[in-house]
């Protein structure tokens, strides 16, 4: 990346990737993940940013890496030793070879769960009782892992199987232990202060040694579902804090889903960062600091 006069020393870090929402930099062997403020409905970008988002998921993953340590390694080397001009959204991790699956834990009942157990009575081959509805609780947390489509795709559900075809059994075997027990300590911490963790999406990769790493962001409003806990009631869409509300924005415009994605009026900008910010001071306690200007 070039160097912009008067920013400091010169940054020796190289872009290797951008992500629809993340920015990832080499150096010296690790990796400098860095969040922005842009935000994808339907995996489509959407040209507006919303202030702060990059911001505020680098804490809270931070903050729940601290908090899942002792289940699982994750890849956080530091969130300080980042280029000053990243600083607060930038977090130092190791770097990894990503399996390529999407992790993913459902408490409860919505989304693509919902819709392939009105289909089949059953979410990635585990059959659940009749009579669950939307929103409904499942009786345990089940792993319904999915591809991880390149850019412009969209992830496909895998069985279990053929994660295990994947990556071998062991691992898959692995992969769902540490999905569910990181899904289940998220969501009994956060009930505990009112917010339901519906459902979560990890991403592990391997370190040159072998070990399983849990990467990515974790236990994030984009990358799970998070609803209040004392509104919660099965039979109805839950009112969210994440970006179920942009989605359903977005539901009500003459949109088709293909980039390039639609600008986000003022109005909706800010009552979608008042549930970033809100989700964060419910789970940490603490009051969001924005950054001095
Ligand atoms: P894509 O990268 O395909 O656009 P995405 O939109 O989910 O997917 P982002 O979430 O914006 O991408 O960027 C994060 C990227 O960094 C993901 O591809 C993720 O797999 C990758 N990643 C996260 N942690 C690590 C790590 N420790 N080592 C290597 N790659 C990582
Ligand atoms: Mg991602």
């Amino acid at each position: 990346m070039g160097n912009r006069p008067g920013a400091g020393p010169p940054l020796t870090v190289e872009l290797v990737h951008s992500g629809k929402v993340r920015d990832l930099y080499a150096d010296s062997g690790e990796l400098i993940l860095v969040a922005s403020d842009r935000v994808s409905v339907y995996d489509v970008v959407l040209p507006t940013p919303i202030p702060d988002k990059g911001r505020i998921l680098t804490a809270l993953s931070l903050w729940w890496f601290a908090r899942l340590a002792d289940l699982a390694p994750n890849h956080v080397i530091s969130a300080d030793r980042v280029p000053a001009e990243f600083a607060g959204r930038a977090i130092r991790c190791q770097r990894l070879d990503m399996l390529p699956v999407e992790c993913i834990a459902r408490g409860y009942l919505t989304g693509q769960g919902l819709a392939s157990y009105q289909a089949t009575g059953s979410v990635s081959g585990v059959a659940l009782p009749p009579g669950l509805t939307e929103a409904s609780r499942l009786p345990e947390p089940v792993f319904t892992p999915t591809t991880k489509a390149p850019a412009g795709q969209h992830d496909e559900p895998m069985t279990f199987d053929e994660v295990a075809e994947l990556a071998g059994p062991g691992t898959a075997d692995q992969l769902r232990r540490l999905t569910l027990a990181v899904y289940r300590r998220g969501h009994d911490l956060a009930l505990a202060r009112g917010i339901i963790i519906a459902d979560t999406k990890l991403e592990f990769g391997r370190a040159p040694d072998g070990t399983i790493v849990l990467a990515d962001e974790v236990l994030t409003p984009d990358s799970s579902r998070f609803w209040p806990a004392a509104s919660w009631q099965p039979g109805r869409p839950q009112h969210a804090f994440d970006k179920q509300f942009l989605r359903d924005w977005s539901a009500g415009l003459a949109w088709d889903r293909t980039p390039p994605g639609p600008p986000i009026p003022p109005d909706v900008v800010a009552a979608t960062r008042e549930r970033y910010v809100d989700a964060y001071q419910r789970l940490t306690g603490a009051p969001w600091q924005p950054a001095p200007s």
